[in-house]
């Protein structure tokens, strides 16, 4: 397995925040705090880039992250 400590998107230099999971043959897509033993493609994305990911017409996107980043959300207060 490779491991990166910087994002994959071309042109991003953003430290790793995420794990992304490829499973073409169930059209999901997995994102996770850490590179996980599943079998697919897997790319480390920073928190921008995981944040706006989008999947492709008809893929599952399942976010399994624990930790996820909160400086891109609005704190609790300013959302109602
Ligand atoms: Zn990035």
């Amino acid at each position: 397995m490779m491991r990166r400590a910087l994002c994959a998107r071309p042109g991003c230099q953003g430290q790793t925040a995420a794990w992304l999971t490829y499973d073409y043959a169930g059209q999901r897509v997995w994102l996770d705090d850490a590179p996980s033993d599943a079998a697919g493609d897997q790319w480390s994305l920073c928190a921008g880039h995981a944040g706006r990911l989008r999947v492709p017409q008809g893929w599952t996107r399942v976010d399994r992250r624990v930790a996820r980043p909160s400086r891109f959300e609005p704190p609790e207060a300013l959302v109602s």
